[in-house]
C-alpha cells in the first residue's frame, strides 16, 4: 500500500493523540518552564521528558555520549526508515521574567530561547508518530533525542562526534520563532579559539630588553587580524576580547590571550579563517620572539546546517495541512501589550531578513499563517550545534510561531511567551507538523532514498570531521 492510500488515517490519529493530550503537553511544558535549568544541569527536564517518553512505551538510553543530562528514546515496529526528531531543554542565565505584559524581571534564569517548548514539542510529536505507528502498521524507528546545552554547551557536536545521530535516514526539528515556515537558511560554522602568547617577564623599568612581551603579541595579532578583514569574504565574521593581557604595567608580560570567534558559511570557509588568522599569530610571535599555544574551545565549535531540498518540501506541505498556531482572542491582546515600544520597521525587518515574509501581516503583533518562503540558498547570521547533526543524516527544520512579530530569540518577550498560551499554542502546532512530516518520512522509504543521495552529493564536495578533538568531553575546563 503506498503512503498517500494510508496517509490521512496516519494524520487522524496523530493530531487526535495531540488535540486529546493538549492539556498534558502544555503542563509539562510549564513545568520546565517554571524549572529553569541551564547547560548540562538539566536534571529535572530531562528526567521530566524522558519519563514521559517512557511512559508511553519508548526504550531510554540515559546519558548518551556520557553527557549525563543527554538521553535517546526509541520505539520501533520493524525493519523500516529510522526518523529522529530533535529536543532542547536549557534555559538562558539571568533571563528570568514573570508572565506579565510589562518586563518584570524575576531575578531567576529563563526559557528566553523557548526551550521549554521546544523541548515538549518535539517529545509529544515522537509519541504521536509512535501512537500512528501502531494504528496503521508503519513500520519502522521514532528516536527522540534529547540533546542538552544548546545555549553554549555544544551538545549535540559531542553525541555526533560520539556517533549518536549514526544509522538514521532523516532527522527533523523546529525551534519556536516569530514566524511558521520550513526553513532551509544554512547556519554559520564557527570555531571558538584561543590563542595564548608566552614571553618572558622581566622589569619593564631597568631591564626591558630582557623582556619579550606576550601582550605585544596579542596587540600586534589583533593589529594583523584587522588588516585581514578588507581581505576576507564579507560573509565571514571575526569578534574577539582579550582575556588575559598581562598583571601589570611594571613587568613585561609573560602571558597574555586573546579569544577569537570565527565564523564563516560553510566548515570549509572556517577552516580557511582560521588557517589565515593562525598565521598572523604565529607572525606575531615572530615579531616579539614569544610563542604562541591555540587553542581550539571545545564547546564554541559548530558547523554550519545543510538542510535537505527533498524532506523540505515534504515537511512545508504537512505544515500547511496542520496549519498555523491557534492565538486566541486573549493571546492577540497580550501580544500587543508585550509589543508596545516595537515599531512597525522592526516588526517588517525581523518579518523580512529572518522568515522572508512581506505580506500585510508582517506588522501584526503575532503572525498565524504560514510562509513560502524555504530561504533556500541563504545564509542565517547565527550558529547552533545542529549544524553537526544536519551532516549526518538528511536534515530539516521548521521555525513556528511562539512568540510576538519584532522581538528576538532570548529578549523578555520571549520567556513570557514561552511560558504563556503564546508559546504554547504554537508548540502544539510544531509537534502537530513535526509528527506528521516524520510519519510520512517512515511510510516513504522512497524519499528516504532520494533525501539520501541529495545529502552524498554534498557530503562529496567537504566530507564530515568533527570540529572536536577527539578526546574533548563537555565538562572539561577550557
Ligand atoms: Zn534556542
Amino acid at each position: 500500500m503506498s503512503y498517500s492510500e494510508i496517509k490521512s488515517g496516519v494524520d487522524r490519529t496523530i493530531l487526535d493523540w495531540i488535540d486529546a493530550s493538549e492539556e498534558k503537553i502544555i503542563g509539562i511544558s510549564k513545568q520546565i518552564w517554571d524549572d529553569p535549568e541551564l547547560q548540562y544541569q538539566e536534571y529535572h527536564s530531562a528526567a521530566l521528558l524522558s519519563g514521559w517518553l517512557e511512559e508511553n512505551g519508548f526504550t531510554l538510553e540515559r546519558g548518551a555520549a556520557n553527557i549525563p543530562t543527554a538521553f535517546v528514546a526509541s520505539y520501533t515496529t520493524g525493519e523500516g526508515p529510522s526518523i529522529g526528531i530533535l529536543a532542547e531543554y536549557d534555559a538562558l542565565p539571568g533571563l528570568g521574567f514573570d508572565v506579565a505584559p510589562v518586563r518584570t524581571p524575576n531575578g531567576k534564569n529563563g526559557h528566553a530561547c523557548g526551550h521549554n517548548l521546544y523541548g515538549t514539542g518535539s517529545c509529544a510529536a515522537a509519541i504521536a508518530v509512535k501512537q500512528a505507528m501502531d494504528a496503521n502498521a508503519l513500520k519502522g524507528t521514532i528516536k527522540l533525542f534529547g540533546c542538552p546545552a544548546e545555549e553554549g554547551g555544544g551538545a549535540k557536536v559531542f553525541m555526533t562526534r560520539d556517533g549518536v545521530f549514526d544509522g538514521l535516514d532523516a532527522v527533523i526539528t523546529w525551534h519556536p520563532a516569530n514566524a511558521s515556515i520550513c526553513t532551509q537558511a544554512s547556519s554559520l560554522a564557527i570555531y571558538s579559539v584561543r590563542f595564548r602568547f608566552h614571553g618572558r617577564a622581566a622589569h619593564a623599568g631597568v631591564t626591558p630588553h630582557l623582556g619579550r612581551s606576550a601582550l605585544d603579541a596579542v596587540m600586534l595579532m589583533n593589529m594583523g587580524v584587522e588588516f585581514l578583514r578588507e581581505h576576507m569574504p564579507v560573509s565571514n565574521r571575526i569578534h574577539c576580547v582579550v582575556t588575559n593581557g598581562g598583571i601589570a604595567p611594571n613587568i613585561v608580560p609573560e602571558l597574555a590571550e586573546i579569544w577569537f570567534m570565527l565564523r564563516a558559511p560553510t566548515r570549509a570557509d572556517v577552516d580557511t579563517l582560521l588557517q589565515r588568522v593562525t598565521n598572523i599569530a604565529q607572525g606575531a610571535a615572530q615579531m616579539t620572539e614569544t610563542t604562541v599555544e591555540v587553542l581550539k574551545e571545545t564547546k564554541g565549535c559548530s558547523s554550519n546546517n545543510i538542510a535537505s531540498a527533498v524532506l523540505s518540501d515534504v515537511a512545508l506541505a504537512n505544515l500547511k495541512l496542520v496549519g498555523g498556531p491557534k492565538f486566541t482572542e486573549e493571546d492577540w491582546a497580550f501580544a500587543k501589550l508585550l509589543n508596545v515600544g516595537v515599531t512597525d520597521q522592526e516588526k517588517i525587518e525581523n518579518m523580512r531578513m529572518m522568515y522572508g515574509i512581506t505580506d500585510e501581516h508582517a506588522t501584526d503583533d503575532l503572525y498565524d499563517g504560514i510562509g513560502d518562503c524555504m530561504l533556500e540558498g541563504t545564509t542565517a547570521p547565527y550558529s547552533g550545534d545542529a549544524g553537526d547533526v544536519s551532516w549526518q543524516a538528511p536534515y530539516c527544520q521548521y521555525s513556528i510561531a511562539c512568540q510576538t512579530v519584532g522581538t528576538g530569540n532570548h529578549s523578555w518577550q520571549q520567556e513570557v511567551c514561552a511560558g504563556s498560551h503564546i508559546g504554547q499554542a504554537g508548540m502544539i502546532c510544531a509537534a502537530r507538523a513535526l509528527a506528521c512530516s516524520a510519519a510520512e518520512f517512515m511510510g516513504r522509504p522512497e524519499l528516504m532514498k532520494a533525501a539520501r543521495e541529495e545529502l552524498d552529493k554534498k557530503l562529496k564536495l567537504y566530507p564530515y570531521t568533527s570540529p572536536l578533538p577527539a578526546d574533548a568531553t563537555p565538562f572539561d575546563e577550557d
